[in-house]
């Protein structure tokens, strides 16, 4: 008999989330936000889907991909980071690949750096033969010093990385960062990029073959209709047909305009607009002969 058993047939599907935490909040805004809604456990680790056959379990982040990976969830929402750092760190230890990533959701956003303490003069990774570096990210440090031919000593902590060059535990460290700020107040600056990092949508290599499937189809296509619609604007407005030549200048990065006929021979125009409309932008707009200016947030679409 094989040693490897088929996964047993299941109808419902799990989603690891983080429960609490920067990714925990946006991940359920998602999710609802794709019509799924969970009848909530009194230990809340475990929410019982109540609109769609899809539960959900809140664990901690640095879980996720060996959730997924012994398959115990089929998906998973956690950053690239930490789903990176697991992949490389299997492949290493001479595991197959289990699970990958497979959208980005636009959120958590932030950066794995080197950072060097601010006296340093940064002249490239050259620099950094014979270094200490810490990080908790020691597999995807490696691969990326690898890949370079530097020989530097990794320092694998589990947090507070940024005091380490202050202990003098390591020379420099390999941390995420968004806005700066605990490198600048731990007297470090950021010099290298390793991986820029959102959220994702994990899941495993092998996709279930059961009704699992085609429930994994289906929320991908609403995620997918949330996601990118997310920034997106519906613009409308009336003008003159001797202004739509300007206004459509100006509109350049939109979709083609929609024309409707209006009151009077002028025109009622619409687009959709990939990126904010700043006040600014609406008074240009008016300026060059847009009237009744409105702007709508998208909130889904079925493409
Ligand atoms: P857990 O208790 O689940 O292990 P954690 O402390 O590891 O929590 P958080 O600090 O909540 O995790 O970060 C979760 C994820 O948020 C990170 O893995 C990363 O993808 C993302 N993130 C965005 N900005 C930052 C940042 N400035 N620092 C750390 N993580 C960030
Ligand atoms: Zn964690």
């Amino acid at each position: 008999m094989s040693a490897i058993q088929a996964a047993p047939a299941r109808d419902r599907l799990r989603i690891a989330i983080q429960k609490n935490g920067r990714l925990a909040e946006p991940a359920r805004a998602l999710l609802s936000a794709c019509g799924l809604s969970w009848r909530e456990s009194r230990d809340k680790l475990f929410c019982y889907g109540e609109s769609l056959p899809v539960d959900l379990l809140l664990v901690r982040d640095d879980d996720i991909p060996g959730l997924i990976a012994d398959g115990v969830c089929d998906l998973g929402i956690v950053g690239r980071n930490e789903l990176d750092e697991q992949g490389a760190a299997r492949v290493q230890a001479g595991l197959a690949p289990a699970f990958h990533a497979l959208r980005g959701l636009g959120f958590g956003q932030c950066r794995l750096m080197l950072a060097v303490p601010d006296e340093w003069e940064w002249q490239g990774p050259a620099q950094l033969s014979g270094t200490r570096i810490a990080t908790s990210y020691p597999a995807i440090l490696k691969d990326w010093l690898a890949a370079r031919a530097i020989d530097a000593q990794v320092v694998e902590l589990s947090g507070s990385v940024e005091i380490a060059p202050r202990l003098g535990t390591a020379d420099l460290i390999c941390d995420l960062v968004s806005s700066g700020a605990t490198l600048r107040a731990n007297q470090l600056k950021p010099v290298e990029t390793l991986l820029d990092s959102e959220a994702v949508l994990a899941g495993a290599v092998r996709s279930p073959d059961d009704a699992r499937g085609a429930l994994m189809a289906m929320l991908l296509r609403r995620l997918d209709g949330v996601v990118q619609v997310q920034d997106r604007k519906l613009l409308m407005f009336r003008a003159e047909q001797a202004n739509v030549p300007a206004l459509e200048k100006l509109l350049a990065d939109a979709e083609p305009l929609v024309r409707l006929p209006a009151d009077e021979g002028a025109l009622r125009l619409q687009t959709m607009c990939p990126g904010p409309l700043t006040w600014q932008r609406m008074e240009e707009l008016e300026r060059a002969g847009a009237q009744q200016l409105m702007v709508l947030s998208v909130e889904r679409s079925l493409a």
